[in-house]
């Protein structure tokens, strides 16, 4: 069955609205009163306090399209973009939700009627996970759905217990793995070559059970619920017919557009995959209000963009170019998410404002590192030259790593870490000094930074905001 991703995301949130499931709207991706949270990174994260219990809203069965970002926190995914068919920073979780109503049977029940008789999977392709101890669902899924139970593993928790962050609700899970063909590399869930992009999990299935504390305890939730996720573009690349998410439509159009802004010929380049998916990060937290600065969230903005820009630079883009990927990302998605169109004008200059700011120091960095790797002894880049970069050139430290990682070496992140521990301290005496003397003791104890007159300054920002 042929589904463009559109498509696909109204049949799955009209197959649960059919099955009497609430079509509750994508939440922002900033956690609404959550500081434990970065992102939103699951579809449950806007019904946390229902499976708490300390939220009652009007129905029990809950559906969305949520967008979700790993990029940081306890599910962090920005190493795996350009490296793996599978992840993105930013992505869409289909989900559907029981508030204390449905449990295990049902919702396996749903899942498989959903998979095999909606958008109508070969039953042979799909392979399941339960978690080591949950008898009851591996006896679901052997003896009421009928699955061949050569193709359920039992997975211990590291995969199959599923929580939000370190506290929160959490509980055992059964997976759903489609098997992409014996053309690609990899294993089914549980053997030694799992790893390999053959055999991709589509869909997790989450028994909501506990709540954990900080202290590590696990208290059990007033009434078991379901929580689960399926990847919009996963699911979308099995009905598309192809393997890899960055094949399916939408990445297809973004990259074409991007290729064609960059003047790029070869399509397949990693660095087009890894602009597309950062574009939709990006923007969309952007649009949700997020705004590149030096900590917390606004951090990991600035790391992606300066990321992208620098996968620009790989495909010789010799000028600011990322802001101007964002009209093809509203082209590709806004209809679903209006919100891209609303906020286009801000999202847009401050895209621009962070390119601008960061070219002026990328081609020098760029230079330096280059140098350096040419003369490098060894497969490590000394802590010293990574916290130059990251000090003077603006080079957040995972961008280095990316460079790094392309050339088959690693980082030394130990050395970097006690360069970072050094500054510290000489700020700390430094602001120690301040406290005493003048000023201008203390600006002969901080490194430069050589971007920071062109740090885009908080005002201009507001100025954005009012414009
Ligand atoms: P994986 O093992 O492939 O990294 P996960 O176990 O971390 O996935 P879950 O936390 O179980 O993922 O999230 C539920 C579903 O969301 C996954 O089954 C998958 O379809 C989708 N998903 C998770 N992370 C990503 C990502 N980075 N990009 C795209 N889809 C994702
Ligand atoms: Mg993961
Ligand atoms: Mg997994
Ligand atoms: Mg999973």
């Amino acid at each position: 069955m042929k589904m463009t991703t559109a498509e696909l995301r109204q049949a799955f949130l009209d197959f649960f609205a059919s099955k009497q499931h609430q079509i509750v709207d994508s939440s922002s991706l900033v956690p609404a009163n959550d500081p434990t949270l970065l992102f939103t990174n699951a579809g449950m994260n806007q019904f946390k306090d229902c499976f708490l219990g300390s939220d009652k809203r009007a129905y029990t069965r809950a559906t969305s399209s949520q967008r979700c970002v790993r990029a940081g926190g306890k599910h962090n995914d920005l190493e795996n973009v350009g490296y793996t068919a599978r992840h993105h920073t930013f992505f869409e979780m289909l989900g559907n939700f029981s508030f204390g109503d449905y449990f295990k049977e049902e919702a396996i029940t749903f899942a498989w009627e959903l998979l095999t008789e909606v958008i109508k999977l070969p039953k042979e392709k799909l392979w399941v996970t339960v978690f080591t101890e949950d008898d009851e669902a591996a006896d679901i899924w052997i003896n009421k759905i009928g699955v061949d139970p050569e193709r359920v593993s039992r997975i211990g928790a590291k995969d199959n217990f599923w929580s939000m962050g370190d506290t929160g609700p959490c509980g055992p899970c059964t997976e759903i793995f489609y098997d992409h063909g014996e053309h690609i590399w990899g294993g089914p869930p549980g053997t030694p070559e799992e790893d390999g992009d053959r055999y991709i999990e589509i869909w997790n299935l989450v028994f909501m059970q506990y709540n954990r504390h900080a202290d590590g305890t696990m208290e059990p939730l007033p009434k078991p619920s379901v929580d689960t996720g399926m990847g919009l573009e996963r699911i979308a690349a099995i009905l598309q017919g192809v393997h890899s998410n960055y094949e399916i439509d939408i990445f297809q159009n973004l990259i074409a557009d991007i290729a064609k802004l960059l003047k790029v010929e070869d399509l397949s380049a990693k660095s087009l995959r890894v602009i597309a998916d950062h574009i939709r990060s990006c923007g969309f937290l952007i649009a949700d209000g997020v705004m590149p600065s030096n900590e917390g969230r606004g951090y990991v903005l600035r790391r992606i963009i300066r990321r992208a820009i620098r996968h620009g630079n790989q495909l010789g883009a010799t000028e600011v170019f990322f802001w101007k990927v964002y009209q093809s990302l509203i082209e590709q998605m806004a209809q679903a998410y209006p919100e891209l169109k609303t906020q286009q004008t801000i999202v847009e200059k401050v895209l621009r404002l962070e390119e601008e700011q960061f070219l002026k120091t990328l081609d020098r960095g760029l230079a330096i590192l280059n140098e350096a790797l040419a003369d490098l002894q060894g497969d490590t880049i000394p802590g010293e030259l990574v916290f130059k970069l990251y000090d003077t050139y603006g080079f957040p430290v995972d961008l280095t790593n990316d460079v790094a990682r392309e050339r088959n070496i690693k980082i030394d992140e130990a050395g970097f870490e006690k360069e970072m521990a050094a500054q510290r301290q000489r700020a700390q005496q430094a602001s120690n000094f301040g406290k005493d003397y003048n000023a201008d003791v203390k600006s002969d104890q901080v490194t430069d930074f050589i971007g920071y007159e062109n740090e885009v300054a908080e005002s201009e920002i507001i100025e954005i905001l009012v414009d």
